[in-house]
């Protein structure tokens, strides 16, 4: 396994669904120290500053450390455990799926289910089930069992699933590669920037609880204050069956993405004018993509004093928000380089000029 992999491996199956990344948080700190100064926001954001040639522009890398997941709403007296989302999850891919519950003592499996089809009338049989008519399942008969086993409401539910490599060469699957993809983009981005042939200084940031609204990112902003923002994310493939091109055509494998629109964020036209020189410099494939329902930490970064023009760097992944996406090693690593090339560009004379004049 090479360096990349073993990054990938390690931070998608590291835990931290919002508002508890202790344990991702523990891992690019560690990861982070030796590649420049850490500093933090009070919402658990990690900012590793990168100096260059130049204390300004402040260039502002974003990824988001926690993943989506679910709470403890209620432990029933059945022993069944309720559950509230943390971050958008679709009904359709839950049942039957494992998950860890975090417990102040340890962790706990379960499984998600629902009525059993076999006890359905035919017609409920068809009905899709919602989530809230689902439970996790730790194998408890009573409230007395489920609480001797640690789980109290409050506690954190993750994914239970690992990192693959799979059949097919350079492909991977995980749970949480969104945003993990973005937050090792930012890891590997500050290795190459130790030359400091940059001119400007570079602050990392891997924020927290993106996926209940970008709340890190608004933090970490003020500890930044940034001249001009990059976030990372994993990009919506749609190379899917039953996807039309004209909603998306993203492909796995032909490249990153660059975002014209999101839920949150109309990014800055010059600034992804210059995305898409760079790749054609580079002879990177690159590929242009919208996420109509969602945001990204652009959306609020962008807001900080005046504004901050912002871009959204892509890696296409397929199934995102499940337990297992897919994702092609070229695309990570072309999206490495253009990150890297671009960064090399943004002196004070560029950062300017994207200001809308
Ligand atoms: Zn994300």
């Amino acid at each position: 396994m090479d360096e990349t992999i073993n990054l990938l491996k390690r931070l998608t199956e590291a835990d931290g669904v919002p508002g508890h990344e202790s344990e991702i948080r523990a891992i690019v700190k560690e990861v982070l120290a030796p590649l420049g100064e850490l500093s933090r926001d009070h919402l658990g954001s990690v900012i590793c500053t990168v100096p260059g040639q130049s204390a300004s522009p402040r260039v502002m890398l974003a990824g988001h450390m926690d993943e989506i997941g679910f709470m403890v709403r209620h432990i029933h007296e059945s022993g069944y455990i309720y559950f509230i989302q943390l971050g958008g999850w679709w009904d359709q891919v839950l049942l039957g799926q494992r998950v860890r519950i975090k417990t102040r003592s340890g962790d706990v499996i379960g499984v998600i289910g629902a009525k059993p089809p076999h006890l359905l009338q035919p017609e409920e049989r068809d009905k899709m089930v919602k989530k809230d008519e689902m439970f996790i399942d730790i194998g408890a008969t009573s409230r007395a069992e489920v609480e001797k086993t640690g789980v109290r409401v409050g506690d954190a539910i993750v994914p239970h699933a690992g990192f693959e490599m799979l059949n097919i060469e350079g492909r991977y699957l995980s749970k949480a590669f969104d945003d993990r993809v973005g937050v090792a983009l930012v890891i590997d981005a500050l290795k190459q920037l130790q030359d400091k042939k940059h001119p400007n200084t570079v602050y990392g940031a891997v924020t927290t609880q993106e996926e209940v609204g970008l709340r890190g990112a608004r933090t970490s902003s003020e500890v930044i204050q940034p001249d001009v923002a990059i976030v990372l994310e994993s990009d919506i493939a749609g190379d899917v069956p039953g996807i039309k091109p004209e909603i998306s055509s993203v492909k796995l494998g032909k490249g990153p993405s660059v975002l014209v629109f999101d839920g949150s964020l109309i990014p800055n036209v010059a600034l992804r004018y210059l995305v898409i020189d760079t790749a054609q410099e580079l002879g990177i494939p690159l590929q242009s993509s919208s996420i109509v329902g969602g945001g990204t930490d652009g959306g609020a970064i962008q807001f900080h004093k005046r504004g901050v023009p912002a871009v959204v760097l892509g890696v296409p992944a397929r199934h995102i928000h499940s337990h297992g996406a897919i994702i092609d090693r070229s695309d990570y690593d072309n999206a490495v380089k253009l990150l890297v090339a671009l960064i090399r560009k943004l002196d004070a004379a560029t950062v300017e000029s994207l200001i809308p004049a």
